[in-house]
Parts: C-alpha cells; structure tokens; sequence
C-alpha cells in the first residue's frame, strides 16, 4: 500500500515524486523516463537554470535521482488500469498491481499521426516520431519532415545538421515557428520549405523512397529515406476516462488550475495531459501543486 501512486515518469511525474516522498509519503511512480516527450525533446534551452541548455534525456535522469533520492521508487512499467475502491484505488500494470490513498495522473501526450496511406506500413522502416531517436539513421540521406509551428521548425533544424537534404514540409500556409528558429533555418542552404503542403501518401518497397503531397490541389513529391511526422500530440487520457475523471471539451484532464484537483477525490492531473501551455516548466509547477494538494488530501483523510 502507498499513500501516492503517479501514473507517468515525465517532468511533471517526476516532480510529484519527488515533492511527495520529500513530504514523507510512501510514493511510486509508474512510467519510464526514456518514453516521455521530455526525454525525446532533445536540447531544452528554455528549462531554467541551464544557461547552455539541457540534453531531455539528461535532465528526465537528474529528476528521477531527485526523486529517488527522497525515497520514491520508480517502477518503469505502464498502468493498464486503475479502479476507484472507495478510500483507495488499485493500479493495475502487465505483471503486478499496486494500491493507493491518491493518485496523480501525469501520463502526458503521444504523437498524432497522420493518417496517410504508407505511414502505418513504413513506421520503422522510415516513418518516424522523433527526430532525436532516429535522426541520425539518416546521416547524407535526403529526408522529409512534415508538420507545422516549433515542431517541424526544429526537427528541420535538427536534421539539417545531418542529412544531405530536408524537405520541411509546413502544413500551414505559413511557417509559424518562433523567429529564432525560422531565422536559423533560412541560413541553411540544405533545407527547403515547402508551405501548405498536405501530405497524400509516403511510398516504397521495403523501405521509404518518397512522399506525395499536394500543395494547393497540385500533386507534388520528393524522394527520400525518411518521413519524421511532427504535427502534434494527443492527450492519453484512456485511463481516466475509464475511471470516470471529467475531460475538458478539448480532450484534456479537467482540473482546478489552483490545486490540480479533479472532478474525483483523491485524484490530481499534472502536465500536459492536462493542456494550457505544455512546457517542462509548467508541467514541473503543476507537478508540485499535484503533490502538494495530494499530500493534503491525505492528511486530512488519515
Ligand atoms: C520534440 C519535442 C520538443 C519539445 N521541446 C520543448 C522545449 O524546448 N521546451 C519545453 O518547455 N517543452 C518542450 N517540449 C514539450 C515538453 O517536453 C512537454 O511539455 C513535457 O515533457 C510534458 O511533461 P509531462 O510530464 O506532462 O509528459 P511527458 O513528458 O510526455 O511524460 C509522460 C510520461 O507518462 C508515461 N506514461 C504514459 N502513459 C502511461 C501509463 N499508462 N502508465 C505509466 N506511464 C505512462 C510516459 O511513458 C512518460 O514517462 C517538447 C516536446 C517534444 C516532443
């Protein structure tokens, strides 16, 4: 039995953890660091605190240690199910089950997808979600990157660095990265934009050779080794649904923004499952609110 168990190992997982044991709570935190968007998020340069940035995956490890160090124990496996029991809730994972006073939902966001034919059949094979993990697969190859904002801004810019060639692929009319990501991208003489281009279909043999898009209703398409997809995340939100927590209208955890409470007792949101401004720094705020409300929650329930 703990008094709180989190479901999720990004930035706002972590900090819940970490804010709990320091409070003396039994604390477990279900998730693995490697699978959460902070780690797959490559060089952070807006995290305070580190003037020079910091690599995702470095900081997710700093935050578990913390955590850890406080006395939460990390479990890098994935709740399957969670149940209300009246006073407790039971988490279930593939090979076990665990009990607790609270709970704290910190699941984060997936990547969307984009529903083209080619992309289910190449995932792997050329298709991918992260320029950071597979960016380097392609090194003096010529690849797309497909998406819109910051997103495709800088998995262009990243893979620029290695690939002989990157097709960025904007989905909008106009690109709408922040300016100093579109300022460093119109200094690379191997990067070429492509606005308002919807993708019709990504094609090969074993592998990827090709995408096809339109660009106002006239076909068009290049060939290249691979497709990084960047046009968003979604919300896994299923295991709240599941046990009844309320989403907002937009698919997110509904929550109290001055305690992270949500429309269950006992149960808190953190990060961006919850929506707003989804940053490492607000998701560590929320975090801490999480725990914090969570902590008080169980006193008064003693
Ligand atoms: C490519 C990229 C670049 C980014 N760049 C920046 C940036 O420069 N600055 C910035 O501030 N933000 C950036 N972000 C956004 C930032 O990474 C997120 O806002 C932040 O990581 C959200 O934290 P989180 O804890 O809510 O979720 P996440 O970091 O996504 O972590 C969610 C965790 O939940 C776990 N999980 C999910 N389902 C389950 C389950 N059923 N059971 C157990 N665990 C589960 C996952 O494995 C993961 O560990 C970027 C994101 C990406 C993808």
């Amino acid at each position: 039995m703990h008094d709180v168990v989190i479901v999720g190992a990004g930035p706002a997982g972590l900090t819940a953890g970490m804010y709990c044991a320091r409070a003396g709570r039994k604390t477990l935190v279900l998730g693995n660091i490697y699978g959460s968007q902070q780690s797959m998020g490559g060089l952070y340069e807006n995290y305070p605190g580190f003037p020079d940035g910091i690599q995702g995956i470095e900081l997710s490890e700093r935050m578990l240690q913390q955590a850890k160090k406080f006395g939460a124990e990390n479990q890098p496996e994935n709740a399957s199910k969670v149940v209300s029991l009246g006073n407790l809730f039971r988490i279930k994972t593939e090979s076990w089950q665990y009990e607790a006073r609270a709970l704290i939902l910190a699941m984060g966001s997936s990547h969307r997808k984009l529903g083209v034919p080619g992309e289910e059949k190449y995932a792997g094979k050329g298709v991918s979600y992260c320029v950071h993990c597979d960016g380097a697969l392609f090194k003096g190859k010529a690849v797309a990157v497909v998406g819109r904002g910051n997103g495709v801004a800088r998995g262009g810019l990243y893979l620029a660095n290695l690939a002989e060639k990157v097709h960025l692929l904007n989905t909008e009319t106009k690109l709408s990265a922040e300016s100093t990501y579109i300022d460093r991208l119109k200094g690379l003489s191997n990067v070429a934009v492509v606005n308002g281009a919807d993708v019709t279909g990504i094609n090969g043999d074993d592998l990827v050779l090709g995408v096809e898009f339109n660009v106002g209703g006239t076909p068009r398409s290049v060939k290249v080794s691979g497709v990084f997809v960047e046009i968003g995340m979604k919300p896994n939100v299923e295991l709240a649904q599941d046990l009844g927590v309320e989403l907002t209208q937009g698919g997110f955890v509904k929550v109290n923004r001055l305690n992270q409470e949500t429309n269950i007792l006992g149960v808190f949101a953190a990060g961006d499952i919850t929506g707003g401004r989804m940053q490492v720094t607000t998701a560590v705020g929320s975090g801490a609110s999480a725990a914090i409300s969570a902590n008080q929650y169980i006193s008064s329930h003693a």
